[in-house]
C-alpha cells in the first residue's frame, strides 16, 4: 500500500519512495541536553517514533539516528539571523550546576532516555553525540572552505549564505524583502543569514569544552553538528529529516545549506516537521504555561502512555493545545480503551477489513486521529472477529501497550489498611474488619470476602 507524507520542502503530500527499496534512512534532530526535556519536546520523539514504526509496519527497515546535542546550541541561535554571540546552552549549566559538561549532558540525557522508554519509543540505531564528532565537523568545514563557502570573522568561520544559491528554499522565506525590518546584529557577517560553523573561545569564557582546529582553538557551531553526523551514518542522501516547524527558518535551513554545498547532492528527500505543544495557544514556555515534565505528569497520577495516546489523537502537524484537563480526558478513554482491550481473548484470526483501514490512515501522512476512530470502531464492534490479533497488529504503531493486563499499581496506605485488616480478621475482630472494608472503599478499593480468602479491586 503507498505511504503519502507532507513534504515541508514542497509543501505537498507526496508519495513515499525510499532511496533503497528495503531500508529507509532517516535522522531526527535530536535534545540539547543542558536541562530537563518537557512534554513539549517529547512531543517530537512520539512523532518520530510513530514514524518509524508506521515504516517498519509497511515491511521497511529503518536506519534511525538521533542526535545528541552536547556542544554549540548558542542561546540565540534558534532565531533568524541570529547573533551567534550568545552562551553555549551546555555551558551556561555548566555554571549553574558547578557539575562537568560531561556530568550535565549525561545526567539530562539518562532521563530523557527514561521518558522514552516509559512512552514506548524504540531505541535508534544510533544516538550519536556532538562531541563525539568533532572530527567530522572539522572535515565538513575544510571540505566547505576548500570550496569556498566560508569566511573567517574575528570570533569564528562563517558559511557564506550568498554564495548558496537556493539558500531559504525550505522555508520559502523571502529573506530580503519579509525580514528587511528586522534588525540582525551583523557585527562582521557579511549577510544577515550567515552563521558560524566554527567559533573561537574566548579566554574569559572559561569553557570547559573546546578543541584545536585549522583554525584555533573553539568549538563547532550547531548547525554543522547534524550535517556531519547525519552524513557520517546514512550517506550524504538521506530519505527522511525530522524536527520540529521551529526548525524550519533556521537550523534546518542552514543543514541544507552546509549539507548540499560541500556535497554537491540533494540532501533530504522528504523533510517532516511536527507542530507545537501549546498551552492556551502558545507554544507551552516557562512564562506562559503547561511546561511540565514527564515525571511531573506522573507525579499528577498520569500515565505515561496517556501522553503518547494524547498526543495520537492529533494531527502531527497542527498544533496541539494541552492542559491537565485534556489530558484527563484523554487518559480516560485511554484506560477506558485498555480496559475493553485487556477482556479480548485470542481467536487467532486477523480482521482484514479493519486492519486495512487502519494502515490506510497512518499511510496517509500519519493519520492518528483515524487510526485510533479505527480501533475504536474495531473495539465496538460486536460481530467483528479476530480482534484480538488485529489490535496486536495495530498496537505495533501505537506502541501503547493495549493488551497488556491491566495490574493496578496498589498504593502503600492500601497495602497497609489490607494488611490491618487481615489481622483484625485473623482476631475474629469482625467490627474493625468491616470498618476498614468501609475505609478502603471510601479511598476507592472494594474488598470482597470469599470463603477462604478476599479479593480486592480498584473501582
Ligand atoms: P531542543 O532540545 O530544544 O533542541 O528540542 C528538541 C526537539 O523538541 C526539537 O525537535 C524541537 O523542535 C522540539 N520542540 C521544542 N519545543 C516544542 C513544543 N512545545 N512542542 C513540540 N515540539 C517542541
Ligand atoms: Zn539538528
Amino acid at each position: 500500500m503507498e505511504i503519502k507524507f507532507y513534504n515541508t520542502l514542497t509543501r505537498k503530500k507526496e508519495i513515499f519512495k525510499s532511496l533503497n527499496k528495503l531500508e529507509v534512512t532517516m535522522y531526527n534532530c535530536g535534545p540539547t541536553v543542558y536541562w530537563y526535556q518537557h512534554i513539549g519536546n517529547l512531543k517530537a520523539y512520539v512523532f518520530s517514533d510513530f514514524l518509524r514504526r508506521t515504516l517498519e509496519f509497511n515491511g521497511y527497515k529503518v536506519k534511525q539516528v538521533i542526535n545528541v546535542t552536547d556542544v554549540g546550541h548558542l542561546k540565540s541561535s534558534d532565531a533568524f539571523g541570529a547573533d551567534e554571540s550568545g552562551e553555549d546552552k551546555i555551558e551556561i549549566a555548566v555554571k549553574r550546576e558547578r557539575k562537568t559538561a560531561r556530568e550535565i549532558s549525561h545526567y539530562y540525557f539518562n532521563l530523557f532516555h527514561q521518558d522514552l522508554k516509559k512512552l514506548n519509543i524504540k531505541e535508534p540505531f544510533v544516538w550519536s553525540w556532538a562531541t563525539e564528532h568533532i572530527k567530522e565537523q572539522i572535515e565538513l568545514i575544510k571540505k566547505l572552505e576548500e570550496k569556498g563557502f566560508t569566511y573567517k570573522t574575528s570570533d569564528g568561520i562563517y558559511f557564506n549564505t550568498s554564495k548558496f544559491k537556493n539558500y531559504g528554499n525550505l522555508a520559502k522565506i523571502d529573506f530580503e524583502g519579509l525580514h528587511a525590518g528586522i534588525r540582525v546584529s551583523m557585527r562582521e557577517k557579511i549577510n544577515k543569514t550567515d552563521f558560524a560553523l566554527w567559533k573561537f573561545s574566548k579566554p574569559e569564557d572559561k569553557r570547559q569544552q573546546e578543541w584545536d582546529s585549522p583554525w584555533g582553538i573553539g568549538f563547532p557551531g550547531w548547525h554543522i553538528e547534524c550535517s556531519a553526523m547525519a552524513m557520517k551514518y546514512l550517506g550524504e542522501t538521506i530519505d527522511i529529516h525530522t524536527g520540529g516547524v521551529d526548525h524550519i527558518p533556521v537550523h534546518h535551513t542552514n543543514e541544507i545549506a552546509q549539507s548540499e554545498a560541500a556535497t554537491g547532492k540533494k540532501f533530504v528527500r522528504y523533510w517532516l516537521h511536527e507542530n507545537f505543544l501549546t498551552f492556551k495557544g502558545e507554544k507551552v514556555s516557562k512564562s506562559k504555561g503547561g511546561l511540565f515534565t514527564l515525571s511531573e505528569l506522573e507525579e499528577k497520577g498520569f500515565l505515561p502512555l496517556s501522553y503518547r495516546y494524547y498526543v495520537l489523537t492529533a494531527i502531527y502537524r497542527k498544533p496541539l493545545d494541552f492542559s491537565l484537563e485534556i489530558l484527563e480526558n484523554a487518559q480516560t478513554s485511554f484506560k477506558k480503551l485498555k480496559k475493553i482491550c485487556s477482556k479480548i481473548i485470542n481467536d487467532d484470526k486477523i480482521n482484514e477489513k479493519y486492519l486495512k483501514e487502519f494502515q490506510k490512515a497512518i499511510n496517509d501522512d500519519l493519520n492518528t486521529p483515524k487510526a485510533l476512530s479505527v480501533l475504536w470502531e474495531l473495539v465496538r464492534d460486536e460481530k467483528a472477529v479476530g480482534k484480538y490479533k488485529t489490535i496486536k497488529k495495530m498496537d505495533e504503531v501505537l506502541a501503547l501497550n493495549l493488551l497488556e493486563k491491566e495490574e493496578t499499581e496498589m498504593p502503600k496506605e492500601i497495602k497497609e489498611l489490607l494488611e490491618e485488616r487481615q489481622k483484625a480478621r485473623e482476631k475474629k475482630d469482625w467490627k474493625k474488619s468491616d470498618e476498614l472494608r468501609e475505609k478502603l472503599k471510601s479511598l476507592g478499593w472494594e474488598v470482597r470476602d470469599k470463603k477462604e480468602r478476599w479479593e480486592v479491586e480498584k473501582v
